[in-house]
């Protein structure tokens, strides 16, 4: 593609919300800084490159992570390598016409993952594809999405880079034989709209409608629409009655936003229900805390926007180290029974003097922790990669590897 845009290729997979809105932040800050010049494409690899029946993997997601033995065999099961790659080298056999098929559509200068299952499979093809002139060399990084508990699979020895949001993560990397001049860290790539600042929370109460003066709770039920709920806002109703008032964020919980909008708790706490919102940056600036699942994306926004965090739940295996990666930084908790959220919650807005201070102190600390540039930071990195590849690492030269053993023999 001579001089027309430089094309990057991200490739995900959508189990749940986080994968596709990491790619799409990356995609929004090449936008933002760098406007046409590169062009993002965003593949969800499985769901639109895949044969049946593995295309239907994705969807078996959010049934496997709704009955957690399932998940937490296939996960525990494929943690070791002398189990994955050869599992990974089977799927390969039918993913890889697909793969070549999105290599030979997009052409990318630069391949990206932000997906756990998007190593193995496209590593092994761009390195046939390099190693038979099929493709000019090009660099391939990951970006891990997860912050402590992240699955081997995201780390591939043959990466140009991998992207770890922390040290855990950036050990995990190393006990999988990556080195350190293969592994940056940055923080997860969070949609830019959280870097730009809002007005305060009481402009911000006073734009979206809520009332200005009450401290406001933000009840993030997205998603796979996990945690009790509606148990929760009843709770929230007897404990605070007038003097807070709710959000709820139902997602594609269709049944709770119908049920909050037409019957409120009793008590006079004010409930406001709303679907699938765009604009989740505002409602994080408007309130004062959240109570959400542990998925990584909410928990980095929630710190970029200085709340505290009180985890409902958690997907099993990926999401259990997100809790004590909240609680040992300070800035929340976990708690799963409605009651003892709600009187948690009575302790963070209206508690004793003490109280409150520990709750200024844990937003502040919320504050310090988000990392609203590291998606730009990101982005030039890997716009750098792409500008001029590094080939110390990587597929390229893995295929330059096989090219010399070949020559040599012959
Ligand atoms: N989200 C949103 N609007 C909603 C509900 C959720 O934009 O109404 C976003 C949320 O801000 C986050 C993502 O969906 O960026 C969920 O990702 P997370 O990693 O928290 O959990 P996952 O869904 O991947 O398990």
């Amino acid at each position: 593609s001579k001089g027309g845009p430089k094309r990057l290729l991200i490739m995900m997979s959508n189990t749940g919300g986080g994968h596709k809105a990491s790619a799409e932040a990356i995609r929004d800050a090449f936008r933002e800084k760098h406007g046409d010049e590169y062009q993002i494409d965003i593949v969800d690899m499985w769901k639109d490159y895949t044969p049946w029946p593995f295309n239907k993997i994705p969807d078996t997601y959010s049934f496997l992570v709704k009955h957690s033995i399932l998940w937490r065999m296939s996960y525990e099961m494929t943690q070791p390598k002398w189990f994955h790659v050869p599992y990974l080298a089977f799927v390969g056999v039918f993913m890889r016409s697909g793969m070549h098929r999105a290599f030979d559509k997009y052409q990318p200068d630069s391949v990206v993952s932000v997906h756990p299952l998007m190593q193995h499979v496209p590593l092994g093809v761009l390195k046939q594809r390099i190693h038979s002139g099929a493709m000019k060399p090009v660099n391939f990084s990951t970006v891990v999405t997860d912050f402590t508990t992240c699955h081997n699979t995201w780390f591939h020895t043959s990466a140009t880079r991998c992207f770890v949001p922390t040290e855990e993560c950036r050990g995990l990397a190393r006990q999988n034989g990556l080195v350190d001049k293969q592994l940056i860290q940055r923080g997860l790539p969070i949609r830019p709209l959280f870097a730009r600042g809002l007005p305060n929370r009481r402009a911000m109460r006073r734009r979206l409608g809520l009332d200005p003066g009450l401290p406001a709770i933000l009840l993030v039920g997205g998603g796979e629409g996990m945690g009790a709920l509606e148990a929760t806002v009843s709770k929230l109703g007897q404990e605070l009655g007038p003097i807070a008032q709710v959000v709820v964020i139902c997602g594609r919980n269709k049944r709770l936003f119908d049920k909050l909008s037409t019957s409120p708790p009793p008590g006079g706490m004010p409930v406001k229900a709303t679907g699938f919102v765009n604009n989740i940056h505002e409602w994080m600036g408007a309130c004062d805390c959240i109570i959400t699942k542990a998925g990584p994306g909410t928990i980095a926004e929630a710190l970029i926007s200085g709340l505290p965090i009180l985890l409902n739940g958690n997907v099993p295996c990926q999401e259990e180290g997100n809790i004590p990666f909240v609680i040992q930084n300070g800035v929340g908790t976990f708690e799963t029974d409605p009651a003892k959220i709600a009187s948690i919650i009575r302790s963070w807005v209206s508690g004793h003097p003490e109280e409150q201070e520990a709750f200024a102190k844990m937003a502040q600390r919320s504050k310090e922790l988000g990392r609203p540039k590291a998606v730009y930071e990101i982005m030039e990195d890997l716009k750098q990669l792409t500008d001029e590849p590094d080939f110390e690492f990587g597929p390229a030269r893995a295929a330059l590897r096989t090219q010399l053993a070949t020559s040599k023999s012959s």
